[in-house]
């Protein structure tokens, strides 16, 4: 059995993430999309982990293969936890190369076991990312294009309850 996993923030999913998840999941016999607890870059996360799993299973929840985590600490040890032979990275430009391939060879060097695999970005998403979204979203424009429309309410509501508090 083959068991990938495809780590992140999900802060919150997108389609860009959707594309990569539902190609991993073609490939792999299962997969873990694992959300990063204590990530989210040095920024403030928008959704708590527990919602942000809640709007990928409404998202993902229709893909037979695909298993829901959350995990803390080093990926590469989560992964062998999870007797995963490969780390699926979706790369979208240049700007997210620099970073995946300083992780991709310590991950590496930690577990050589484990394999880093890129999938390359839908050229429609390229210019994706959950920050991007939130931006948009923030200023009360369409999310069309970006995110599912089943989680589309989810992420204005979120952010008109932080402008009323
Ligand atoms: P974001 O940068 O959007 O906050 P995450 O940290 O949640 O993303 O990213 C999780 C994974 O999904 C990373 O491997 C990231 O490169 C990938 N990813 C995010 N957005 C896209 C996209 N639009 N196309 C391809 N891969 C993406």
């Amino acid at each position: 059995m083959k068991i990938a996993v495809v780590p992140g923030s999900f802060d919150p999913v997108t389609l860009g993430h959707l594309d990569i998840i539902k190609r991993t999941s073609q490939i792999f016999d299962l997969v873990y999309v694992s959300i990063l607890k204590n990530g989210n870059k040095g920024g403030h996360a928008l959704f708590t982990v527990p919602e942000r799993m809640e709007l990928l299973q409404r998202v993902t929840g229709d893909i037979k293969n695909v298993r829901l985590d959350s995990f803390d600490g080093l990926l590469i040890n989560y992964a062998k936890s999870k007797n995963a032979c490969v780390i699926v990275k979706g790369l979208r430009a240049v700007t997210d190369f620099e970073y995946e391939f300083q992780m991709a060879l310590i991950n590496n060097k930690l577990d050589p076991e484990i394999e880093t695999m890129f999938m390359m970005t839908n050229g429609k998403y390229s210019y994706l990312s959950s920050s991007i979204v939130k931006e948009v979203a923030r200023y009360n424009a369409s999310l069309n294009d970006l995110v599912p429309d089943e989680i589309m309410p989810d992420i204005y509501n979120k952010l008109n309850s932080i402008k009323e508090d």
